[in-house]
């Protein structure tokens, strides 16, 4: 099991960590095999999506926050109920699959590490199955 450590530093951020997690990848020395990359938090989120255009990401958040605004008539006392919402919607994880090495993603694919109440440290755990 691998552990990466992220700073996050807005309230709503997607972090690509596809180069941690290949480094992890290499680091454990796995050949062929899956890796789950999973994030311990109730409001942030894993997800793969495409990392050529800075564009995405931010069309990304701006539809989530369009789709599930700050303030409603939400319960949770925290006051932080988007963010929890949001973390159950995107998922706390990925799957990717390992192949001579490296991770098998496609072209415009990364993995990122959504942020929905920040700025945190967050934690992203990786397991292999090689
Ligand atoms: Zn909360």
């Amino acid at each position: 099991m691998k552990e990466i450590t992220i700073q996050t530093h807005s309230r709503f951020e997607m972090i690509d960590i596809t180069a941690s997690v290949q480094k992890a990848v290499r680091d454990e020395k796995i050949d062929s095999g899956i890796g789950l990359v999973y994030t311990p938090h109730t409001t942030a989120a894993v997800t793969i999506n495409e990392n050529a255009d800075p564009d995405v990401p931010r069309d990304i958040l701006a539809a989530l926050n369009c789709a599930i605004p700050l303030s409603a008539n939400y319960l949770h006392r925290e006051g932080n109920s988007a963010a929890h919402v949001k973390s159950s919607l995107v998922g706390a994880s990925e799957m990717v699959i390992i192949e001579n090495g490296s991770l098998v993603l496609g072209t415009w694919q990364s993995i990122f590490f959504c942020e929905f109440d920040g700025p945190r440290t967050r934690k992203v755990i990786i397991k292999f199955l090689a």
